[in-house]
């Protein structure tokens, strides 16, 4: 095989934006994408919620997002590449003490442009026919469900379809130039030393060496920069090299409820909040559990991020628990929203979150000539473009990097050497 300038590991969406910005700015290289899979965006991109908001607590996932947003709907309002981008908004249900704990978080984003609308809770029922007290419910104060306080509304958030961005990122790379080749297992990164002494199983620790490319199970590719953007895959190849990340795999479940019966579809298809005519992207108070609006297919996705004691578990193809909806995100649901009674998912899938254990964010850093793309922790559709343009930036060993609208992002913030960020607060 041919020597490539840069080789890429991972065809989901941050391995395919990331290989359109280096492609874009560097027209003449050499860059060849590999992935695993036969096609692009199958690993978690596949299995993503693919909702989009711009709300963080930390400044900088708030940048990220942001940006990436109004680039997706720069492609979608000027260049019509039709992304199924939909303004449904998020509408946070927050008990008292998170209200309390959230305003400060609105207030300091507001001053930087963020705009939010407050719901009273009597206003929420009329709306959306929901529980708000929960007081008398013997099996409500059993489970530790709060009573809903406040509804904030962040109009600047929807849904997009994934695969329809992997597809824009995909068809732009081939189309500078770029090479793509599917069905190709990386299965370990090739170290060579810088100046070879022919001795066995070089190189030694006094010795200086490089990542030289990656080991296939097609055969050795070498290249001039390797990167990984291998998703929650990563630390499987950095942890034999000793490369610490910080990034560990954990399965997230989604459940689909097609809004079959009238109370449903009523739900399904609220109007008021967003030009869509459909219930927001919503979260339930306390345990953060998700309601994903699907109006063009006439469903719900369900879904919650569960902490403990939920194993970081690197797994080749993660399956949706039945319990974990019948008995844990159904008990909730239905005290919020008796509208959801007797509901059954029709269908379920499982993908698996790359969490940033530092701080629940991204991290973009280089070491010997490799460099590492991951960590999104939950959100990396919402911020593949700007991480794309700041690891391009890296490449290129530029200081900052420029966001599309123009911001300047530190590219060390998001390193591991010099990292400069807030801890991630609104992790859902
Ligand atoms: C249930 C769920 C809901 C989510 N909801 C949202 C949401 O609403 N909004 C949002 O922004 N984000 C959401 N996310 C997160 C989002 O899906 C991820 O942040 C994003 O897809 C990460 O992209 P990636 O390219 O890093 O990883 P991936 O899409 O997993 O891509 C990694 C690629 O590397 C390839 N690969 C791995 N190992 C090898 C190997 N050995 N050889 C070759 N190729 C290899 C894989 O095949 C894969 O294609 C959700 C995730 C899950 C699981």
């Amino acid at each position: 095989m041919p020597k490539f300038d840069v080789v890429i590991v991972g065809a989901g969406i941050l391995g395919l934006s990331t290989a359109y910005h280096i492609k874009k700015r560097n027209l003449a290289a050499r860059i060849l994408v590999i992935d695993k899979f036969n096609a692009a965006g199958q690993g978690s991109t596949a299995k993503s919620a693919s909702a989009f908001r711009c709300l963080f607590s930390s400044y900088t996932n708030y940048v990220l997002a942001d940006s990436s947003v109004e680039f997706y709907r720069h492609l979608q309002e000027n260049l019509r590449i039709d992304l199924k981008m939909q303004w449904t908004g998020y509408l946070w249900l927050l008990d008292k003490e998170n209200w309390r704990k959230i305003l400060p978080v609105l207030k300091s984003l507001c001053r930087k442009g963020f705009g939010f609308k407050e719901y009273e809770k009597e206003d929420l029922v009329k709306q959306v026919s929901l529980n708000i007290d929960l007081t008398n419910d013997e099996e409500a104060r059993l489970m530790n469900l709060k009573n809903v306080y406040k509804g904030v509304f962040i109009p600047k958030a929807g849904i997009v379809d994934a695969a329809c961005l992997v597809e824009f990122y995909e068809k732009e790379f081939l189309r500078l130039g770029g090479e793509i080749r599917y069905g190709i297992k990386a299965e370990n990164i090739v170290i060579e030393p810088c100046e070879s002494f022919g001795i066995p199983n070089e190189p030694y620790f006094w010795q200086d060496s490089r990542i030289a490319g990656v080991k296939t199970d097609k055969g050795v590719i070498k290249a001039d920069k390797t990167i990984l953007a291998t998703g929650a895959w990563i630390s499987e190849f950095l942890d034999v090299l000793g490369i610490e990340c910080f990034i560990r795999p954990k399965k997230r479940q989604i459940f689909c409820i097609p809004a079959k019966n009238e109370a449903l579809k009523q739900l399904l298809f609220t109007k008021g909040f967003n030009p869509v005519g459909c219930l927001p992207f919503t979260i339930l108070p306390h345990y953060q559990i998700l309601i994903r609006p699907f109006p063009s297919e006439g469903v719900f996705w369900l879904g919650y991020a569960d902490e403990f004691p939920r194993a970081f578990k690197l797994e080749e193809d993660p399956q949706p628990e039945k319990n974990f909806y019948q008995f844990g995100i159904y008990q909730v649901l239905v005290k919020y929203f008796p509208q959801f009674k007797d509901c059954r998912p029709t269908s379920a899938f499982a993908g698996l979150y790359a969490i940033n254990t530092l701080d629940g964010q991204p991290v973009i850093f280089e070491e010997r000539d490799l460099i590492i793309v991951g960590g999104t922790s939950g959100s990396g559709i919402m911020k593949a473009d700007a991480i794309g343009r700041i690891a391009a930036a890296l490449f290129n060993g530029e200081e900052y990097a420029f966001l599309y609208g123009g911001r300047r992002f530190k590219v060390s913030d998001l390193g591991l050497k010099d990292r400069r960020v807030e801890q991630e607060k609104l992790i859902i």
